[in-house]
């Protein structure tokens, strides 16, 4: 075994920098500072799911973040998963499930309105080769910009004009409700404003559905309330074989599963959120279900193991073969 000390590379490094081994071949290529195509592509039965990467958004938090840790632990936490102790990697994974009759979008990434790094789902969708015009269904989880901002161009155009949009029915009564943008914190009141500018003029071509909605054959809604009124996750099955997808009951696993306690400001109502997780993430484990979450880090799918305090996401391996 190669004892591969300190010591020994910078030993190696003076001997090769005084021409006593050979120095590495150079090819003189220039960095391509650009990255591949974030897709990833699985199956569940006989349906093929696209995973497609948004981009991300590095969230600055600060000691009112968790509104029920001491922020000395949340530090360390962020510490522990190796991201700077202010700067929450907040990622943005959408998911395209073809069912074999029908070709449905699960949320809609930013829209590229929500931060800078992020934004490449549509020219994910093209590396992806699907057409926005082949999907069928857009069915929503909930109504926070980073999930509907991308059923709109910024300005307005409808960007999947074939496709029925979803959306859960607590959700649009909750944030179309003039009372609540009233009583919300200001932080809160322009996303009420943003969901009035996604939805207003189509209104009347928005579906409605309530938890427990088959939306395609394999394809179901949950309830799943906590992190907004109407918050949805989706049960996805095909002959064997079957799936969770988290939505942002779990944000990112680092904080979320490992403490899932913890209620961040994001969560409308902090009990239930927990009381969601706990509950949703017990079935994925005992079930040893895949899942995928839309805030995991791409392509945002694994399993979840059970530990002592928490829970432990494990990411699923590369597969070259779908
Ligand atoms: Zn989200």
């Amino acid at each position: 075994m190669t004892d591969f000390t300190r010591r020994k590379v910078l030993t190696g490094a003076s001997l090769a920098a005084a021409g006593a081994v050979p120095a590495p071949a150079q090819a003189g290529a220039l960095p391509s500072g650009k990255q591949a195509p974030s897709i990833y592509r699985y199956r569940i039965g006989s349906m093929e799911l696209t995973a497609i990467y948004d981009g991300v958004w590095y969230r600055t938090i600060d000691d009112k973040f968790i509104r029920n840790a001491n922020y000395t632990d949340v530090r360390q936490a962020m510490s522990d998963a190796f991201m700077p102790e202010e700067k929450l990697a907040t990622p943005f994974t959408t998911l395209v499930v073809n069912t074999g009759t029908k070709l449905i979008l699960l949320d809609t990434g930013t829209g590229g309105q929500v931060a800078s790094t992020a934004g490449s789902f549509g020219e994910n969708l093209v590396a992806a080769g699907i057409d926005p015009k082949a999907v069928d269904q857009i069915v929503i989880s909930h109504f926070h910009p980073d999930h509907i901002n991308g059923i709109k161009t910024k300005d307005n155009g409808l960007i999947f004009p074939n496709a029925e949009i979803l959306v859960p029915n607590a959700e649009w009564a909750f944030w179309n409700d003039d009372a609540n943008m009233r009583a919300a914190p200001d932080g809160l009141k322009a996303v009420f404003h943003n969901v009035r500018r996604i939805f207003a003029d189509i209104a009347r071509d928005v579906t409605r559905y309530e938890p427990g909605k088959i939306v395609a054959p394999g394809v179901e809604t949950v309830a799943a309330p906590g992190h907004t009124p109407g918050h949805t996750v989706f049960a996805i099955q095909s002959g064997k074989d079957s799936m969770m997808v988290l939505s942002d009951t779990t944000q990112h696993p680092a904080l979320f599963a490992r403490n899932p306690d913890w209620q961040p400001q994001f969560d409308i109502d902090g009990a239930a959120a927990v009381t969601t997780r706990k509950k949703l993430l017990d079935r994925a484990a005992a079930d040893r279900m895949l899942v995928t979450g839309y805030h995991f880090p791409f392509p945002a799918c694994g399993h979840i193991v059970k530990t002592a305090t928490g829970y432990e996401h494990v990411p699923l391996l590369w597969d070259i073969s779908v």
